[in-house]
């Protein structure tokens, strides 16, 4: 990799951001912090204001206002050798027509001070088998890795990701993410912007979650929003014969809903409610085949907080009084 200025602090500072476009605030005053050899997922609906602020990262557009901090300098007024430190993967790319992946690699390379080896970019990507292949007839998860080979040929410190997997099957899925995995191992800091939640979940260290150009929620992916400490999900169908009234006190306390025999619970502590329902079905005779318990997924809670009109994620509403 190449010679970082610093081993430590952030590779990323952003203070009071903001971006407007004409009369429209796109990016309304945000913070942000990235650290050497992090994988950051920056995550949002559409409209929400992640490109732009990625572009101003990468000093492709110019801020209203704001402090902005990439590798030690401001990207607005930042030179080529600070570029050359950084690797942009766009979501569309045009490769080089009639030149081979080996070729491709090889012109960037020239682009570069001290850009890594063609046949070591070409392994990180998973595309050593198709180096001598034209780029123009790989297919479209191929080409995405070569997309990613280009961004990596220069030895950047910084990659920005733009939606690495769009349109791939889930074994290149799977293959993409333990490159991206790898590259944490090199201590590249990722950029990571997704639309995919388990893309986020399985990468990330942190995420980070913007919606109207404003961030709702930041954090490991694992405690996001309170995930931790949301409520669980308990759903079963009511056995044959068994009425709710039947049912233990703490599972009709805990129940939300009930369309026909399919009973859903929701409770913090999950065991006070599992265990007198395993007892009372066990001591009954009955079967519970489709008992299922669920904490709230990455994309529960991304949904609740990004909602358009909802200011908290109801991820821990109290039940509804039993029945
Ligand atoms: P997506 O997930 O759809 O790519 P995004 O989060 O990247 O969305 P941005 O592209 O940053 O969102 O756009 C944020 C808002 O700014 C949107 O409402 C968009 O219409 C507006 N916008 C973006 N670029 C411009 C521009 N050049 N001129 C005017 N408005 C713009």
């Amino acid at each position: 990799m190449g010679t970082p200025t610093t081993n430590t602090g952030p590779v990323i500072t952003v203070s009071g951001l903001r971006m407007r476009y004409d009369s429209f605030e796109a990016v309304r005053g945000i913070d942000l912090e990235v650290g050497r050899g992090e994988v950051f997922a920056f995550l949002g609906p559409n409209g929400a204001g992640k490109t732009t602020t990625v572009e101003i990262l990468e000093g492709y557009r110019r801020r209203t206002a704001g402090d902005v901090t990439v590798l030690g300098e401001d990207p607005a007024h930042a030179g080529p050798s600070w570029r050359a430190r950084i690797g942009v993967v766009l979501q569309e790319s045009r490769p080089e027509r009639d030149l081979t992946v080996a070729e491709c690699l090889r012109l960037y390379a020239g682009y570069y001070p001290s850009p890594r080896g063609i046949t070591e970019t070409m392994e990180l990507v998973g595309l050593a088998d198709q180096a001598e292949a034209t780029a123009t007839r790989l297919s479209g998860g191929q080409r995405r890795r070569l997309d990613v080979a280009l961004s990596l040929i220069g030895d950047p410190e910084l990659l920005f990701l733009d939606e690495p997997t769009t349109g791939f099957d889930p074994s290149a899925r799977r293959a993409a993410w333990d490159m991206i995995a790898g590259l944490r191992s090199l201590g590249v800091t990722v950029f990571l912007t997704t639309h995919f939640m388990d893309e986020a979940e399985h990468l990330a260290d942190r995420v980070m979650v913007i919606a109207e150009g404003r961030i709702v929620a930041a954090g490991p992916p694992g405690t996001l929003g309170g995930r931790q400490r949301a409520a669980a999900e308990i759903s079963f169908t009511l056995p044959p014969g068994a009425s709710v009234a039947a049912l233990p006190g703490p599972v009709r306390d805990a129940l939300v809903d009930s369309v026909s025999d399919h009973m859903l619970l929701r409770s913090a502590r999950p065991l006070a409610v599992l265990g007198p329902l395993i007892t009372w079905a066990e001591a009954a005779g009955h079967d519970l085949p489709d008992l299922e318990v669920r904490r709230p997924s990455l994309e529960d809670v991304y949904l609740a907080l990004t909602e358009p009109g909802t200011d908290a994620p109801p991820l821990d509403a109290p039940p509804l009084e039993a029945a």
